[in-house]
């Protein structure tokens, strides 16, 4: 999308609704950090964006270094930096920050994390790397989306990337940590600038928001949700499809979302998504011609998430879905819109 900015986020902002949310760390030393451990040295780290178990970044270890996996935004960092602490690793040793997007949930830490890691580089899609070393257009358009006093309880201050700190991939880019080859995809779809990791010794990939959104208050008897994430302004139901694909490719064990964690039993998520962006694309489809499309969107994806919740036995209420769920839903209903637009023109 050339100059343009692209969105600034990959959707939760249900603080917008309730106005709460969590102010940020007072002093790094007394952060908490919520920390789950995985094999092969992963650890999820809640990066406190919005509520807990919405948006996180993986810390992985291995031979002494590590890297991160996206960073949420810049109040997040406190957060990252005791999670290091926690797990005995000095910041000297982190080599990499791998940003799946430049969305500033994924991203917007980024710049003020590698002012605290000495000898780390972030990797990023190039389609975002202009926006990481001058924020301004992503700054400013998260601005007149949000207001001034909501961007900085949610965002903080975005610091600029120095150029030399950057590593930008192609498709296939390999990178390693200490000998563990990590391996970059370009997977647009949800939005130009987004790549996956792959990472063959653990057998898993670090998807980003490529391969959905989980929902983790509706597990089922550890089963998740997925909802495929069509934020504007770059999503592409074609290229989600063909990206979904890409990852399914690899035939992962395992996939870290974003939004939140570790999932299994990927041949039947991907099915799932695979069906639930099919049915995204008939809800756009049959009220593109409506006077509001979105308010028409928003009933018949609200009416299948209810239902797929209601087949996998949950019982979460009316009020708890729709606060878990609504302003998601509301978000994609405005992606697949702009999709359709774009379509057509
Ligand atoms: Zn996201």
């Amino acid at each position: 999308m050339g100059a343009a900015a692209p969105a600034q986020h990959c959707g939760p902002v249900r603080v917008a609704a309730s106005g709460t949310v969590d102010s940020g760390p007072a002093q790094a030393g007394l952060v908490m950090s919520e920390l789950t451990d995985f094999e092969h040295g992963i650890t999820a780290v809640d990066t406190h964006y919005v509520r807990p178990q919405l948006d996180a970044s993986h810390l992985i270890r291995h031979a002494g270094r590590a890297a991160f996996v996206d960073t949420g935004t810049t109040l997040s960092v406190p957060y990252l930096l005791a999670a290091l602490e926690a797990r005995g690793v000095a910041r000297e040793a982190v080599d990499w920050v791998f940003l799946t997007h430049i969305h500033l949930d994924h991203a917007g830490g980024a710049g003020a994390l590698l002012e605290a890691l000495p000898n780390a580089r972030a990797v990023v899609h190039p389609r975002g790397a202009a926006h990481l070393v001058d924020p301004t257009i992503l700054i400013a358009a998260t601005r007149q989306v949000y207001g001034d006093a909501l961007y900085e309880r949610l965002y903080g201050e975005i610091r600029p990337i120095p150029t030399e700190r950057l590593v930008i991939t192609r498709d296939g880019t390999e990178l390693a940590l200490a000998g563990r080859v990590f391996r970059f995809l370009h997977t647009p779809g949800h939005a130009l600038h987004h790549h996956v990791i792959h990472d063959p010794l653990a057998d898993a990939v670090f998807s980003g928001d490529t391969f959905g959104i989980a929902y983790r208050e509706l597990d089922v008897a550890g089963r998740p949700f997925l909802m495929p994430t069509t934020t504007p302004t770059q999503f592409d139901a074609v290229q989600l499809h063909a990206s979904i694909d890409r990852v399914l490719a690899l035939r992962p064990a395992a996939v870290f979302l974003t939004h939140y964690s570790r999932v299994t039993d990927i041949v039947r998520l991907g099915v799932e998504l695979h069906a639930a962006l099919d049915a995204y694309v008939g809800f756009a489809e049959s009220h593109a011609a409506d006077p509001d499309p979105v308010a028409g969107i928003v009933a018949d994806m609200t009416a299948w998430a209810w239902n797929e919740l209601d087949a996998r036995g949950h019982r979460a209420d009316e009020a708890t879905r729709q606060a878990l769920l609504a302003d998601d839903i509301r978000l994609n209903a405005d992606g697949l819109v702009a999709w359709l637009a774009r379509r057509k023109s």
